[in-house]
């Protein structure tokens, strides 16, 4: 099939290359001309593991292309999947503007294409246009009709929000739990189940409803994952309130199947590109349909006071006083795996400890070019972790990247100014950091001073 994927992002980019190493025929449109610019030179504008081996794969194939030219993009594709940001407003609504704008010009390209069906094959089935960007419920309708208000040629429509990770998304495209199409009209659910199925020889579901309930899936299943993540940080705090482990408590409670054990470790917060403001979208959606959304709200309320907490527990071990104190900074992104800094809690606990009048000396291994966009030369940057923390009153841990999971603690200690560690992810065991003579905080855990 020809494919065209409007937004070359995390999620168009990963899309594009999965359904081009299906055999697909898929150009990848971006506004952004750098970014094109870039990926027609070789080189991936994110980092996501096995993504830039699979692009040249397939460019060399001849099967994955790269354009910022939108009229023959979108009038030689068959299937047109928006997949551009849908970022929060200042009010917490999802801002809509970029995919508006696909709607209009996807429309305008249809119209002046001299076919039947808006493109310049000889295809006489109609396009679909497929929406990937998370939209709130009813959005899809809308988006129909922007296109639908452009061009007086036939067109379907079709909801298929993306589920990947960022740091594994080339497995869960490739190995999807279950794929959702949203679809009011049978051949476009006929049409994307063909396109699918190759990812899905192993049986999992491709699940296909009405439209609405299709864009209710993805909030639906991302708020429950930040519900099931503000829920455990708040247990941790009733632990550290009264002396639990939260550690046990998880191992405890984790151990009934009815719970589980995915998402209920404690930390800094959920951040990123999606939980935030999809929560956000679900408190909006709920504002503007009537619905109270109370739950939403303090799931949203906790994340928020969750970074506050731990730069309480920054100020209260240094009194209040972070002047001229310098910190070692390890991870940045928002989680491992990735370069993403939206909404990293990184940021909000860099941008306190500055404001303070605090010095960060910052190492993560992926993200310090994004990083360098948020904080210019604010903070200095390091390429390994043992050279951020060379003098510093303290090391703060924002990311769990693998490779701080043991490091050596004799170095790191020698290294210190200070030997006091602020655990945002809870890495080591509290006996191991007492051993080593650490002062060290952590989450729902009871805080350790040395031997
Ligand atoms: P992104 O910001 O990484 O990429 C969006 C791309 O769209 C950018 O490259 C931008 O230049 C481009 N763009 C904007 N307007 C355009 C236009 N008119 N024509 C062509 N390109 C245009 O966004 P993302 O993280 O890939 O997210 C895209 C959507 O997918 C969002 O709605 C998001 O909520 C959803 N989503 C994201 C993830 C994720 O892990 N990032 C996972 C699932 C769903």
């Amino acid at each position: 099939m020809s494919i065209t994927m409007v937004g070359t992002g995390y999620v168009g980019l990963v899309t594009g290359t999965c359904l081009a190493s299906m055999g697909n025929d898929v150009t990848c449109l971006d506004i952004d001309k750098e970014k094109v610019q870039k990926l027609r030179e070789g080189h991936c504008p994110i980092y996501e593991p096995g993504l830039p081996a699979l692009i040249r794969e397939n460019v060399q194939a001849g099967r994955l292309h790269f354009s910022t030219d939108r009229v023959p993009a979108y009038q030689g594709a068959e299937l047109i999947f928006i997949c551009v940001g849908t970022p929060s407003d200042e009010r917490g609504e999802a801002d809509l503007t970029a995919v508006y704008q696909c709607a209009k010009e996807i429309g305008q390209a249809m119209e002046e294409a001299p076919g039947p069906t808006g493109g310049t094959t000889d295809d006489t089935r109609p396009k679909i246009i497929v929406v990937k960007s998370t939209v709130p419920v009813g959005s899809n309708v809308k988006i129909r009709q922007a296109i639908a208000s452009e061009t007086s040629k036939p067109f379907l429509s079709a909801s298929n929000p993306e589920f990947l990770k960022e740091g594994s998304a080339l497995n869960d495209f490739n190995k999807p739990d279950r794929i959702i199409l949203g679809a009011d009209e049978p051949e476009a659910a006929e049409r994307l189940r063909d396109l699918y199925e190759p990812f899905v020889r192993q049986g999992n579901p491709i699940l296909v409803m009405d439209i609405r309930s299709a864009e209710m899936v993805k909030y639906a299943s991302n708020t429950m994952l930040a519900t099931k993540i503000s829920f455990v940080n708040e247990i941790a705090s009733l632990c550290e309130a009264y002396g639990a482990d939260i550690d046990e408590v998880r191992r405890g409670m984790c151990s009934d199947q009815r719970i589980g054990n995915q998402f209920l470790y404690p930390g800094l917060g959920y951040g990123g590109s999606c939980f935030p403001k999809d929560v956000l979208a679900c408190m909006s959606m709920g504002r503007h349909s009537q619905s109270p959304t109370p739950l939403m709200e303090s799931v949203h309320e906790v994340n928020v006071a969750q970074r506050d907490r731990f730069v309480r527990k920054i100020e209260g071990h240094f009194s209040e006083s972070l002047s001229g104190k310098r910190f070692g900074v390890w991870g940045l992104a928002f989680k491992p795996g990735t370069d993403d800094m939206r909404e990293a809690p990184s940021v909000t606990i860099i941008e306190y400890l500055l404001k303070k009048g605090a010095t960060v000396d910052a190492y993560d291994p992926v993200a310090t070019d994004n990083t360098r966009q948020i904080f210019g030369d604010r903070i200095s940057y390091h390429t390994n972790d043992m050279d951020a923390i060379e003098g510093a009153d303290a090391l703060i841990i924002c990311t769990e990247w693998r490779e701080f999971r043991h490091p050596d603690l004799t170095e790191v200690r020698s290294r210190m100014a200070q030997p006091v560690v602020f655990d945002g992810r809870n890495l080591f065991r509290l006996d191991l950091m007492r051993r080593h003579g650490f002062v060290y905080h952590s989450i729902g855990r009871p805080s350790v001073q040395p031997d």
